[in-house]
Protein backbone atom coordinates (compact mmCIF):
# COMPACT_ATOMS: atom_id res chain seq x y z
CA UNK A 1 0.00 0.00 0.00
CA UNK A 2 2.82 2.44 0.62
CA UNK A 3 4.71 1.18 -2.35
CA UNK A 4 1.80 2.43 -4.63
CA UNK A 5 1.31 5.70 -2.49
CA UNK A 6 5.01 6.15 -3.26
CA UNK A 7 4.59 5.76 -7.37
CA UNK A 8 1.48 7.47 -7.68
CA UNK A 9 3.49 10.51 -6.17
CA UNK A 10 5.79 9.93 -8.16
CA UNK A 11 3.86 9.75 -11.38
CA UNK A 12 2.29 13.10 -10.17
CA UNK A 13 5.74 14.55 -9.64
CA UNK A 14 6.56 13.54 -13.00
CA UNK A 15 3.42 14.94 -14.28
CA UNK A 16 4.08 18.27 -12.92
CA UNK A 17 7.72 18.65 -13.90
CA UNK A 18 6.78 17.19 -17.45
CA UNK A 19 5.40 20.12 -18.81
CA UNK A 20 8.37 22.64 -17.87
CA UNK A 21 10.42 20.22 -19.14
CA UNK A 22 9.09 19.65 -22.78
CA UNK A 23 8.72 23.51 -23.00
CA UNK A 24 11.76 24.45 -22.36
CA UNK A 25 13.65 21.89 -24.49
CA UNK A 26 11.43 22.25 -27.65
CA UNK A 27 10.94 26.14 -27.17
CA UNK A 28 12.91 27.99 -29.80
CA UNK A 29 16.03 29.67 -29.15
CA UNK A 30 14.89 33.60 -27.51
CA UNK A 31 15.05 36.35 -30.01
CA UNK A 32 17.39 38.83 -29.51
CA UNK A 33 16.00 42.70 -30.56
CA UNK A 34 18.95 45.07 -31.33
CA UNK A 35 17.61 48.56 -31.61
CA UNK A 36 18.72 50.95 -33.86
CA UNK A 37 18.39 54.46 -34.25
CA UNK A 38 18.91 55.70 -38.17
CA UNK A 39 18.05 60.01 -37.36
CA UNK A 40 21.31 60.26 -37.88
CA UNK A 41 21.43 59.36 -41.40
CA UNK A 42 17.89 60.84 -42.71
CA UNK A 43 19.02 61.00 -46.47
CA UNK A 44 18.85 57.06 -45.64
CA UNK A 45 16.20 56.22 -43.95
CA UNK A 46 13.88 54.42 -46.43
CA UNK A 47 17.46 52.26 -47.39
CA UNK A 48 18.05 51.72 -43.67
CA UNK A 49 14.69 50.19 -42.98
CA UNK A 50 14.69 48.14 -46.04
CA UNK A 51 18.34 46.68 -45.21
CA UNK A 52 16.90 46.00 -41.96
CA UNK A 53 13.93 44.39 -43.03
CA UNK A 54 15.78 42.35 -45.71
CA UNK A 55 18.00 40.82 -42.43
CA UNK A 56 14.63 40.06 -40.31
CA UNK A 57 13.23 38.09 -43.05
CA UNK A 58 16.42 36.22 -43.39
CA UNK A 59 17.52 35.25 -39.67
CA UNK A 60 15.01 34.60 -36.87
CA UNK A 61 17.92 34.28 -33.49
CA UNK A 62 18.36 38.37 -33.92
CA UNK A 63 15.83 41.50 -35.40
CA UNK A 64 16.91 44.58 -35.99
CA UNK A 65 13.85 47.18 -34.50
CA UNK A 66 13.98 51.46 -34.77
CA UNK A 67 14.25 53.07 -31.75
CA UNK A 68 14.48 56.94 -30.51
CA UNK A 69 16.06 55.91 -27.54
CA UNK A 70 17.97 53.28 -25.88
CA UNK A 71 19.45 52.06 -29.36
CA UNK A 72 22.80 50.67 -29.43
CA UNK A 73 23.65 50.54 -33.18
CA UNK A 74 23.34 54.21 -35.24
CA UNK A 75 23.68 54.92 -38.39
CA UNK A 76 25.00 58.49 -38.96
CA UNK A 77 25.95 59.86 -42.91
CA UNK A 78 28.66 62.34 -44.29
CA UNK A 79 31.91 62.12 -46.37
CA UNK A 80 34.86 60.33 -45.60
CA UNK A 81 37.39 59.55 -48.10
CA UNK A 82 37.88 55.88 -47.47
CA UNK A 83 34.06 55.62 -47.95
CA UNK A 84 31.36 53.94 -45.69
CA UNK A 85 32.43 51.80 -42.49
CA UNK A 86 30.94 50.34 -39.27
CA UNK A 87 32.38 50.46 -36.52
CA UNK A 88 31.07 47.85 -34.24
CA UNK A 89 32.07 45.06 -31.93
CA UNK A 90 30.15 42.72 -34.24
CA UNK A 91 27.47 42.11 -31.67
CA UNK A 92 24.83 44.64 -32.17
CA UNK A 93 26.70 47.75 -30.95
CA UNK A 94 28.96 50.32 -32.58
CA UNK A 95 27.92 53.75 -35.47
CA UNK A 96 27.30 52.78 -39.16
CA UNK A 97 28.40 55.12 -40.96
CA UNK A 98 27.27 55.94 -44.67
CA UNK A 99 29.24 57.75 -47.13
CA UNK A 100 27.49 60.01 -49.38
CA UNK A 101 30.02 59.39 -52.97
CA UNK A 102 29.97 55.84 -52.52
CA UNK A 103 25.82 55.80 -51.52
CA UNK A 104 25.46 57.33 -55.33
CA UNK A 105 27.96 54.77 -56.93
CA UNK A 106 26.27 51.56 -55.05
CA UNK A 107 22.95 50.50 -54.47
CA UNK A 108 22.26 52.70 -51.14
CA UNK A 109 20.37 49.32 -49.75
CA UNK A 110 23.01 46.97 -50.71
CA UNK A 111 25.59 49.52 -48.60
CA UNK A 112 23.12 50.04 -45.59
CA UNK A 113 22.38 45.64 -45.69
CA UNK A 114 25.91 44.96 -45.59
CA UNK A 115 27.19 47.37 -43.32
CA UNK A 116 24.83 46.10 -40.87
CA UNK A 117 26.16 42.82 -41.75
CA UNK A 118 29.10 44.19 -40.13
CA UNK A 119 27.52 45.17 -36.80
CA UNK A 120 25.85 41.30 -36.97
CA UNK A 121 29.52 39.71 -37.08
CA UNK A 122 30.55 39.07 -40.36
CA UNK A 123 33.48 40.28 -41.87
CA UNK A 124 34.04 41.44 -45.48
CA UNK A 125 34.17 38.74 -48.24
CA UNK A 126 35.00 41.20 -51.27
CA UNK A 127 36.27 37.77 -53.37
CA UNK A 128 32.37 36.52 -53.23
CA UNK A 129 29.75 37.09 -55.79
CA UNK A 130 27.13 39.58 -56.13
CA UNK A 131 24.88 36.81 -54.15
CA UNK A 132 26.92 37.48 -51.36
CA UNK A 133 25.73 40.55 -49.45
CA UNK A 134 29.21 40.62 -47.35
CA UNK A 135 31.21 40.75 -50.89
CA UNK A 136 30.25 44.54 -50.59
CA UNK A 137 31.51 46.59 -53.62
CA UNK A 138 33.58 43.59 -55.25
CA UNK A 139 31.27 42.74 -58.09
CA UNK A 140 31.16 46.06 -59.15
CA UNK A 141 28.53 49.10 -59.56
CA UNK A 142 25.64 47.11 -60.82
CA UNK A 143 25.54 44.62 -58.42
CA UNK A 144 21.97 45.10 -56.55
CA UNK A 145 21.62 42.41 -54.41
CA UNK A 146 20.73 43.93 -50.96
CA UNK A 147 20.00 40.59 -49.67
CA UNK A 148 22.64 37.59 -47.11
CA UNK A 149 22.33 34.35 -49.36
CA UNK A 150 21.63 31.52 -47.06
CA UNK A 151 25.64 30.69 -46.21
CA UNK A 152 25.62 34.28 -44.51
CA UNK A 153 21.75 33.83 -42.45
CA UNK A 154 23.29 30.58 -41.31
CA UNK A 155 26.39 32.36 -40.04
CA UNK A 156 24.48 35.18 -38.49
CA UNK A 157 22.08 32.69 -36.47
CA UNK A 158 24.50 31.19 -35.42
CA UNK A 159 26.64 34.07 -33.86
CA UNK A 160 23.21 35.03 -32.50
CA UNK A 161 22.04 31.81 -31.18
CA UNK A 162 23.06 32.86 -27.54
CA UNK A 163 21.68 35.53 -27.88
CA UNK A 164 22.87 38.87 -26.46
CA UNK A 165 26.50 37.63 -25.17
CA UNK A 166 30.05 39.64 -25.62
CA UNK A 167 31.90 37.62 -28.57
CA UNK A 168 35.17 39.36 -26.80
CA UNK A 169 36.49 41.38 -29.32
CA UNK A 170 36.24 44.91 -28.80
CA UNK A 171 34.71 47.79 -31.20
CA UNK A 172 36.54 48.05 -34.71
CA UNK A 173 36.30 50.28 -37.61
CA UNK A 174 35.44 48.45 -40.57
CA UNK A 175 35.73 50.08 -43.88
CA UNK A 176 33.67 49.10 -46.78
ZN1 LIG B 1 32.28 45.70 -45.42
Amino acid sequence: MSKKTFVTGAVALAAAILPLTAGMATAAPAVTTVYYDASGAPSFASAISSGAANWNSSVSNVQLRPSSSGASLRYVEGNDPQGSYADTDGHGTGTIFIDYTQAKQYDIVRITAHETGHALGLPDHYEGPCSELMSGGGPGTSCHNAKPNSTEASRVQSLWANGLVSNGVGTQRIYG
